[in-house]
């Protein structure tokens, strides 16, 4: 083959994160598992955490036959646990009625982690834009893309590509080339169709992110934290995150105890 897309066959062939656990399966619980871990978490810590996730919960009938308070244990520190809660709705549901044809009726799963599945367990023909591939072809256009547009854009860049290998492929340029600070623009196989070859200007211009100390969110953290250790007194326990831990079905409370549902 040559031409572009030859290229970014051959880029991914040498330098995709094939060694990645979760590349191995075709499993598609393993394979939602692992997208749920990565939608706002980094892939490092994921790969320590995956492995033991699923040795503990290796199929949707194993969660299903949990509490949420043992996935929410096993969840561990990964952060944002609202995620493992919907990942248990999820499992009742898979074990009660099947995986239904539309993976978006899943608690949990949005348009991309439907498709990021469907692409990767069932090597369906479907596009799938993470945040990585959305840099990517935001900065090869030169312009912010609706979703649509990004969706016609990975189909375009990526062939022929298709399905898996396309997501794939994409997916790691975005992660080890197109950084979203000093992008690797000499060596990146996309180069010669990309019009910025570096950050869209207005990159620049977003927002920084909220910082984790002192947010609700670490209060949150901190609370969980104690839960897992055990049924916890409320008095000892920061009474808002609670509330909030018990709204998203991660806090169950008792009279005055308060602990994992
Ligand atoms: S040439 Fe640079 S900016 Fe363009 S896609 Fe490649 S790494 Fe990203």
């Amino acid at each position: 083959m040559a031409g572009r897309a030859s290229t970014l066959g051959a880029w991914y062939t040498t330098h995709g994160r094939h060694a990645l656990a979760w590349r191995a399966t075709r499993d598609r619980w393993a394979v939602l598992v692992s997208e749920v871990m990565l939608h706002q978490t980094q892939a490092a810590r994921v790969e320590v955490a995956w492995p033991a996730f699923l040795a503990k919960f290796p199929t949707p009938e194993a969660m299903a036959a949990a509490t949420p308070g043992d996935v929410i244990q096993a969840w561990g520190r990964l952060g944002y646990p609202r995620r493992a809660r919907r990942l248990w709705e999820a499992s009742r549901q898979i074990a009660a009625r099947g995986w239904p044809e539309d993976l978006r009726e899943l608690p949990g799963v949005g348009r991309y982690t439907a498709a990021a599945v469907r692409a990767q367990a069932d090597d369906v023909d479907v596009p799938a834009v993470d945040v990585n591939v959305r840099r990517v072809v935001d900065r090869v256009t030169g312009r912010r893309l609706t979703p649509t547009e990004a969706d016609t854009a990975m189909v375009r860049l990526g062939g022929p590509l298709q399905g898996r290998d396309r997501l794939l492929a994409l997916m790691d340029v975005g992660a080890l080339v197109c950084r979203p600070t000093a992008p690797r623009c000499p060596t990146c196989p996309l180069r010669r169709r990309c019009v910025t070859r570096g950050p869209l200007t207005s990159e620049g211009e977003r927002p920084p992110a909220r910082p984790f100390e002192g947010s609700f969110r670490q209060r949150r953290g901190i609370v969980l934290a104690r839960l897992r250790a055990g049924p916890t007194p409320r008095v000892l326990l920061d009474a808002d995150a609670l509330e909030s831990l018990r709204r998203d079905g991660l806090a169950v409370i008792d009279g005055v105890t308060a602990r994992l549902p």
